[in-house]
């Protein structure tokens, strides 16, 4: 099989994010006035809840964001210059139906894949950025995602900036099989590369981040944080409780229960995350100095 046959760039261009209007951004809150947060069920306005970058106003459950809400959020307006963003998958294994379900997950999200690259700054430090977004195939990770955050790796390489991403995924994109796999090969050595050659890398684990993906770039970080009460895991809890016969505890696979086990460096919740971001960018430039 040629490469050629993994992904194309024939499709039609999708619109630059300065002219996505906002209402086209809500895709994970519920239509309508209201919304209602899962963790404590208590109901508030939805502009509320995307004014306060979709964290409930009563617990602080973070709501699952979009590519776009977090470019939103994190990047300093008008800064984005998105990469790649014309690459769309091809069914090489033809798997049936597969192509229907891209076209139908592109027109519900406005997106060509489930991760959106670029460059961009944040509080004025120049980055390169990817971010998965689950309403795509449920983020999961098929050729083109391993191609995208790679070229995105070598571009934080060849630019000599740091190299963020924003993980959401349900793992490997079982339509593309092991070409899908291949893509965890793919990407942790372009990271390493990156980090040989003094990259600085930045995961930002967010709810889920899970299968091939965990065990992938997502914990390939210099820094690996994630969102409070995300869920991380490789396999699924029932599977591992049935190969091992012991029951899990409650916690297990949250943020709060890798961090305590030493797999994670920090929870960062959502209003602190631009100020923390860059700290740490900072304290990677000559003279810089940690303020947490
Ligand atoms: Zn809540």
């Amino acid at each position: 099989m040629a490469l050629k046959d993994l992904f194309t760039k024939n499709q039609p261009k999708k619109k630059k994010y300065a002219t996505i209007t906002k209402d086209t951004t809500k895709n994970d809150v519920p239509e309508g006035i209201m919304s209602k947060c899962p963790s404590c069920k208590k109901i508030m306005y939805t502009k509320e809840l995307v004014k306060n970058a979709k964290v409930c106003l009563h617990c602080g459950f973070h709501f699952q964001m979009t590519a776009k809400e977090r470019i939103d959020s994190f990047i300093d307006e008008g800064s984005f210059v998105e990469l790649n963003e014309e690459m769309v998958s091809m069914n090489p294994l033809n798997f049936p139906d597969y192509l229907e379900k891209l076209e139908k997950d592109r027109q519900k999200s406005n997106l060509n894949e489930a991760v959106v690259t670029g460059i961009g700054t944040v509080n004025g430090h120049k980055i390169v950025l990817a971010i998965m977004d689950a309403s795509f195939r449920m983020g999961s990770m098929g050729s083109v995602v391993g191609e995208k955050i790679t070229r995105a790796i070598e571009k934080a390489d060849e630019l000599s900036l740091p190299f963020i991403i924003f993980t959401a995924s349900g793992g490997a994109r079982m339509q593309e099989g092991a070409l899908s796999l291949m893509q965890m090969a793919k990407t942790s050595v372009a990271l390493k590369r990156f980090s040989n050659n003094g990259g600085l890398i930045i995961s930002m684990m967010t709810h889920p981040t899970t299968g091939g993906v965990s065990a992938s770039f997502a914990s390939l970080g210099d820094y690996n944080f994630a969102e409070p009460g995300a869920l991380i895991a490789f396999a699924g809890r029932r599977v591992i409780e049935q190969s091992i016969r012991e029951e899990l505890p409650e916690d297990f696979q949250t943020a709060e229960f890798l961090l305590k086990h030493g797999q994670l460096d920090a929870i960062i919740s959502r209003e602190d995350l631009v100020e923390k971001i860059t700290n740490i960018l900072e304290i990677h430039q000559p003279g810089g100095e940690l303020e947490w």
